[in-house]
């Protein structure tokens, strides 16, 4: 009897949790568009915080809006719910066309409102593997009803694979469309801005909670691990960092955030080795010594904390051996 009661408890929290992560409980009528400028024609748009659970610092994924007389150039698409509130605040920057648009990575926080965008006329690009990704049927719902239609202009139209960079020359500006080796996910792309000195680099580096690899969607540690490196090595002294969530950084604060990863992934290699089970690796709380650095890190995310979350990972990319 106390067991049955335990149990169900265990699957109410794992059901609220799960809903966290599919972006259930954002109070999309609060969130506001946060514009801020970082170049002559470059503009950072963010939502406002308290509104999004799965982000509480700030809702949703950051966009970039490049502006000027060859039109708009934009970065990541935000929720679907708020692409109103998104385009208001692009029309006080410019009220050119909104010519192009790119994903960083396949998350409903960064590509929901695709759709909405391409129907008002952008052109858009990401990743051949992104475009995969989107393409996988959605898991059904947990009353069993078939997942509702999607949208096919969400889809990426002009689609590249790992290579060169593809680059645009509009507004004065070189951007550079980056493909990265499967990181966040499989189908990541950094955007960079050769004469702002700006680069968006999408979600394989964040400050609030701990690492997000979405090894459902084709993400590999050791990838996040080649990004940053490879970030570090395309940065300059001076060049801004944009992730998708957090505060913008330099290539320098790079490093502890990858020697954190690579103490977390010793540990748990080293409890792999000594014959621990996934369990065992996360009661032994390894993040213990980096927890008070990493704001939101304790936060729920998906079935546990962010923490857990990418303790788990770890265990299971090391255990698979990736
Ligand atoms: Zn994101």
């Amino acid at each position: 009897m106390r067991l049955a009661r335990q149990s169900s408890l265990v699957v109410a929290v794992a059901v609220s949790l799960s809903a966290l992560a599919q972006g259930q409980g954002i109070d999309y009528a609060k969130i506001e568009i946060l514009t801020e400028k970082i170049a002559p024609n470059l503009y950072i748009l963010t939502g406002s915080a308290g509104a999004d659970p799965g982000h509480q610092d700030a809702a949703g994924g950051r966009i970039g809006v490049l502006a000027g007389p060859d039109g708009i150039f934009m970065v990541d698409a935000q929720y679907a719910q708020i692409t109103d509130k998104v385009v208001a605040a692009i029309r006080k920057i410019s009220s050119e066309p909104i010519r192009f648009l790119v994903n960083t990575h396949v998350h409903p926080d960064h590509t929901a409102g695709n759709a909405n965008f391409v129907k008002m006329g952008a052109l858009l690009f990401a990743r051949e593997e992104l475009r995969e990704e989107m393409l996988r049927p959605p898991a059904p719902s947990a009353a069993g009803s078939p997942p509702p239609a999607r949208d096919p202009a969400r889809l990426p139209v002009v689609t590249y694979g790992m290579g060169d960079p593809v680059k645009l020359r509009m507004n004065g500006e070189i951007v550079d469309l980056i493909p990265v080796r499967a990181a966040h996910t499989g189908g990541d792309t950094m955007i960079r801005f050769e004469n702002a000195d700006v680069i968006m680099i999408g979600d394989f580096y964040r400050n609030y909670g701990y690492p997000f690899i979405d090894t459902n969607n084709g993400g590999t540690l050791k990838g996040a691990l080649e990004a940053l490196d490879a970030t570090m090595k395309l940065a300059g002294p001076n060049t801004r960092l944009i992730p998708g969530h957090g505060t913008i950084i330099n290539r320098t604060d790079i490093v502890p955030y990858r020697d954190m990863i690579l103490g977390v992934q010793a540990r748990v290699q080293q409890m792999i080795r000594e014959g621990k089970s996934e369990q065992e690796v996360l009661a032994a709380k390894v993040t213990a010594p980096y927890d008070a650095k990493v704001p939101g890190g304790l936060l729920p995310a998906g079935a546990g904390t962010s923490a857990d979350r990418f303790v788990s990972m770890v265990y299971s990319q090391l255990k698979s051996g990736k």
